[in-house]
C-alpha cells in the first residue's frame, strides 16, 4: 500500500497517509484564494482512518455556501493549512496537495467553482469542471 506524509512548512504538523485518495479535487472559490494566497487551493480527500495525525494544529471553523461548517488546521508556527474536515463529507478529511511537496502526486479529477477561476488558469483537458457545487 502506498505510504504518503503531508506536512506544514515548518514540519512539526505531519500526518502519515495510508492508501489512495477518494477524490482529488481543485477549487477555485475565493474563501479557497484567501485561504492559501493561492489563486485556487488543491485538495485530496481521504477517509479518517487513513491518516495519522502528529504535532499540533489550530483549528479555525467556517461555514461554508452550503450551510455546511468546514474545520481547518493549520501550523500555529507557520501557518500552513494542511488539511480540513467538513460536515458535508462526515469521516473524510482533504489534505492540501502542496504539503505533499511531491509533483508526481495524481492530478485533480474535478475542479468546482469554476466562476471565480482565474481566466489564465487552464486545466488539464477532460477536467470536469461545475460552477456552484456544495463540498469544495
Ligand atoms: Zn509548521
Ligand atoms: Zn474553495
Amino acid at each position: 500500500m502506498t505510504t504518503r506524509h503531508a506536512a506544514c512548512n515548518c514540519g512539526q504538523l505531519h500526518l502519515t497517509i495510508e492508501g489512495e485518495p477518494v477524490r482529488i479535487s481543485m477549487c477555485h472559490c475565493l474563501e479557497c484564494q484567501r485561504r492559501t494566497g493561492a489563486v485556487m487551493s488543491n485538495q485530496a480527500r481521504f477517509r479518517r482512518d487513513q491518516i495519522t495525525i502528529a504535532g499540533k494544529d489550530t483549528a479555525w471553523k467556517r461555514t461554508a455556501e452550503s450551510g455546511n461548517a468546514i474545520t481547518f488546521h493549520f501550523c500555529p508556527t507557520c501557518g500552513s493549512t494542511v488539511y480540513w474536515e467538513g460536515e458535508g463529507f462526515p469521516g473524510y478529511v482533504a489534505v492540501a496537495i502542496g504539503n505533499f511537496a511531491d509533483p508526481h502526486f495524481p492530478a485533480p479529477t474535478l475542479a468546482v467553482w469554476e466562476e471565480s477561476r482565474h481566466p489564465w488558469i487552464s486545466l488539464p483537458p477532460e477536467t470536469p469542471q461545475k460552477h456552484f457545487a456544495k463540498q469544495g
